[in-house]
């Protein structure tokens, strides 16, 4: 490997290539192209593509071969055990043109790890292309292994890594990363700047402009219920270190302020739990047709104890006058998906919890219930304060699901502008 070492080589794009038939059926989620693709990301690596191909040799063989006409890096994970249909590592040694061979180190410690013999016989097994740098597997068998070769005058190499996440992931971080970095050349900046109370086709149009004139730096804005995030991302050569994201994010809060909550890594939830924290404030809510959802994604962060008190459930009309102090009067004439309806309900939850903050939730989650003047969808969000309640009312599209998180996070973001006196 070190003889094709030189400085103008370097792994500009890269494939992944899944490999397993479980991964086409269903039965397993393929979370190690989305670990690798992070990975390759820090080490300044555009990853092209994602591929998935079952145990099948002529198919391996085909997705290889493409995936090395676009690339100058193909990772495989998967079909490296000692079972028949682990067919990787032949597989890649006849694209590559070398033969498969044993490794002695690799070999002494599958020795002394299984001593007992009877359980693996390790004649044949594990063998590794000749030539390639070779990575220990410490929580299984199969090591692996680096090997960069000569296809048409030009340089290519094809990682094979193992398939279940445990043994992949720790070798990747323990020894691969370093035997990679000297086929590195850029390094990346990302930047994330983080919404919500827009959608993302109203996001992307204030910045098209910048998007269409987008060359060294990328704007890509992505969505999830309840936030749309713009990632700022610029790709710099290892000895520059000229940033110019920082002005692209100048100007992106410039035009995107109100919504903004976050410039950098932080979810809507830990940004309210830092700012409840930094304030000295508690919370609670009063949640109806998100019953319960606000409470788990708040009690998702840890170390939330010390700012959310406690939540209660109120679904039913009986529970919202029992145990929140709504009145009959405003659950029969105004009902419970009202604005009065949702403010009693805070101002209920915060007395009866002693929270500095309550907050409520009210509305039609679907896909029954609405009707022409409350449509699904609508939902009523009330948050009080020792100086005022607010109360908005929303319309959200989509899924019961969809809607109800939705919600929560319309309520996080009106905590989190209460708090800051928006
Ligand atoms: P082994 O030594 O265990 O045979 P291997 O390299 O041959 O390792 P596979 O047999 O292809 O790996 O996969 C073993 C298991 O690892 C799969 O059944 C699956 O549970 C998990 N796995 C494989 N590929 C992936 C993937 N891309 N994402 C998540 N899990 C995976």
């Amino acid at each position: 490997m070190t003889a094709l070492r030189d400085s103008s080589y370097y792994f500009k794009t890269a494939e992944i290539i899944s490999v397993g038939t479980e991964l086409l059926i269903g039965q397993t989620v393929d979370t190690n192209a989305h670990f690798l693709s992070g990975q390759l990301t820090e080490l300044g690596i555009s990853t092209y593509r994602h591929t998935v191909v079952g145990d099948n040799e002529s198919r391996l063989e085909k997705a290889i071969r493409l995936a090395l006409e676009d690339n100058d890096l193909v990772i495989t994970t998967g079909g490296l055990g000692p079972t028949r249909d682990d067919l990787t590592s032949a597989v890649v040694a006849h694209i590559a043109g070398v033969s498969l061979v044993k490794d002695t180190a690799v070999d002494d410690e599958l020795k002394r790890r299984y001593s007992d013999k009877s359980r693996f016989d390790f004649s044949f097994y594990p063998t590794i292309p000749e030539g390639a740098t070779v990575f220990m597997n410490d929580n299984g068998t199969a090591p692996g292994s680096l090997i960069i070769f000569l296809q048409s005058d030009q340089r290519k190499a094809i990682l094979m890594l193992p398939g279940p996440p445990d043994e992949m992931k720790p070798m990747f971080l323990k020894y691969v990363t370093q035997a990679m970095e000297p086929f590195c050349r850029y390094r990346f900046i990302h930047r994330y700047v983080r919404l919500t109370g827009i959608g993302e086709s109203s996001a992307e149009r204030l910045v098209r402009d910048l998007i269409d004139q987008q060359d060294d730096v990328t704007i890509a804005p992505y969505a999830s219920p309840g936030e749309v995030v713009i990632r700022v991302s610029q790709r710099l050569d290892l000895n520059s270190d000229v940033d110019l994201t920082a002005a692209v994010i100048e100007i992106l809060c410039d035009r995107l302020g109100e919504y903004i909550f976050e410039v950098g890594p932080r979810s809507l939830e830990q940004v309210l739990f830092d700012l409840l924290e930094q304030k000295q404030a508690t919370c609670a809510f009063a949640e109806s047709c998100t019953a319960g959802l606000a409470s788990a994604i708040l009690a998702s962060v840890p170390g939330v104890s010390g700012v959310f008190i406690g939540s209660i459930i109120s679904y039913s009309n009986q529970m919202k006058h029992k145990l929140l102090g709504v009145s009959q009067e405003i659950l029969t004439v105004e009902g419970s998906v009202s604005e009065s309806c949702a403010r009693a309900m805070a101002a209920g939850c915060r007395e009866k919890t002693g929270a500095d903050f309550a907050l409520s939730f009210t509305g039609i989650a679907g896909p029954s219930g609405g009707s022409d003047d409350q449509p699904v969808g609508t939902v009523w969000i009330a948050c009080s304060g020792d100086q005022k309640t607010k109360a908005v009312e929303f319309h959200f599209n989509g899924n019961r699901e969809r809607i109800r998180k939705l919600a929560v996070y319309a309520g996080f973001n009106l905590l989190r502008r209460s708090l800051l006196d928006l």
